[in-house]
């Protein structure tokens, strides 16, 4: 583990040097969205300067240099995900897209009435919603499994719902809300044993925790750009090779086409099969950017360095008065959300931005989890390889303030 120069790769965040209503900016939003460096910045810049150009069919200049582009980003994510081959790399507007994908290509096929789909209750509503859809359309059943209060899933119980009904398991790789990392390796091992393919969602996964699909075993796996300093609008799903072969393409259109008549299409080799359209060529060329900026500073080292955080924010907050901690896994990325009893999160959460301090309040799309505490939301702060201890001190002062002005 190498310990990283933080006050230097803060200088590569312009964002970050700036006041929020007259108090230096501290950014603890990173689990909704995190901030992007210099070299994502200049690669968009660099795209539209450049060699903007539509990918795959053009013979100029412009066109081989833009898909080179959005081709290495490919081969990039395969390395980062460590896939078997480029070509299970699918690009999409994010984790959102990804797991919408499977559902209405996978799920479609495969989905009968008396089928089941194993969910957990930790899950973003955008690994609910889809399945529900799919679901209802096909008279299949959802299945979840519960959250113990330390916000752990019950893996006891969730042996219990494999069957040889279950077709599907999607879960989070790490939670949102509350942080908890998922023993997915077990679980996809399980689900298979039952004869059910896996899909992880890796959302809040990936800036923090190393993947390795290979090594997971796993069917789907999602991802999402701007959760680890790449841009917004892409993201990809990673699908073994047999499986997106057998799948039906996702949207009809130009690219994903071999030939067309009026009768009848031929669809187009994977990956291609499921990109439609003109993609989203300057931020996948600007995603690889994101890729060799975790690379350079080692997912390992970025880990190390926010878990401390995590620990010293955690203690830190515990002595806070009326504070409860929503999620205490072992396991956790670095994500601390909580309650102050009597004092309502949007009112903390703008009490906190007058100070400069950016947090998350509400249900951070994850009702049913919420539902499962009895509240109706949570404050969150969530940490980047670029926050301090300096940060989280005035994340601690602020709420001391509010809660001796609340008294
Ligand atoms: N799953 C999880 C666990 C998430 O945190 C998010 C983003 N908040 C999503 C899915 C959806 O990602 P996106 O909005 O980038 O599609």
């Amino acid at each position: 583990i190498k310990v990283l120069d933080i006050q230097a790769i803060r200088e590569e965040f312009p964002i970050l040097h700036q006041q929020v209503n007259g108090k230096p900016l501290a950014y603890f939003d990173n689990a909704a969205t995190t901030q992007k460096p210099q070299q994502v910045i200049d690669a968009l810049d660099g795209y539209y300067k450049g060699y903007n150009a539509n990918i795959h069919r053009g013979i100029h200049t412009l066109a081989e240099k833009a898909t080179k582009a959005f081709e290495e980003t490919r081969v990039a994510l395969k390395h980062f995900l460590n896939a078997k081959e480029a070509e299970e790399i699918i690009f999409t507007k994010g984790t959102t897209e990804a797991i919408n994908l499977v559902a209405s290509t996978y799920g479609r096929q495969n989905f009968g009435p008396g089928d089941e789909i194993i969910i957990s209750g930790l899950e973003h509503h955008s690994n609910i919603v889809p399945w529900q859809m799919v679901a209802e359309e096909k008279g299949a059943e959802i299945k979840v499994i519960p959250v113990k209060e330390n916000g752990e899933l019950d893996y006891e119980h969730y042996l219990t719902l494999l069957s040889n009904k279950t077709k599907l398991v999607a879960v989070n790789h790490a939670s949102n809300s509350l942080g908890t990392i998922n023993p997915i390796k077990e679980m996809i091992s399980a689900a298979h044993k039952a004869g059910a393919k896996v899909l992880i969602d890796g959302a809040q996964a990936s800036a923090h925790l190393e993947i390795d699909v290979q090594a997971l075993d796993c069917d789907f796996y999602a991802v999402s750009a701007h959760k680890f300093y790449g841009p917004t609008g892409t993201g990809a799903l990673y699908g073994k090779r047999e499986l997106l072969e057998a799948m039906p393409p996702y949207q009809g259109g130009g690219e994903m086409i071999k030939d067309v008549s009026f009768e009848k299409a031929t669809y187009n080799d994977i990956p291609y099969k499921f990109e439609a359209g003109t993609p989203n060529i300057a931020d996948v060329a600007a995603f690889k950017e994101a890729i060799d900026f975790v690379d350079r500073l080692g997912k390992a080292n970025i880990a190390a360095y926010e878990n401390h955080l995590l620990e010293y924010a955690t203690k830190a907050l515990s002595h806070i008065e009326h504070i409860k901690l929503v999620g205490t896994a072992q396991k956790k990325v670095s994500v601390l959300s909580f309650t102050i009893n009597g004092i309502h999160h949007f009112d903390i959460g703008q009490m906190l931005d007058a100070r400069g301090v950016a947090v998350r309040t509400g249900h951070h799309c994850t009702q049913p989890l919420m539902e499962r505490y009895g509240i109706e939301g949570t404050v969150r702060a969530s940490f980047a390889v670029y926050n301090t201890e300096q940060e989280i001190d005035r994340l601690v002062e602020g709420l001391e303030r509010i809660v001796n002005f609340m008294k």
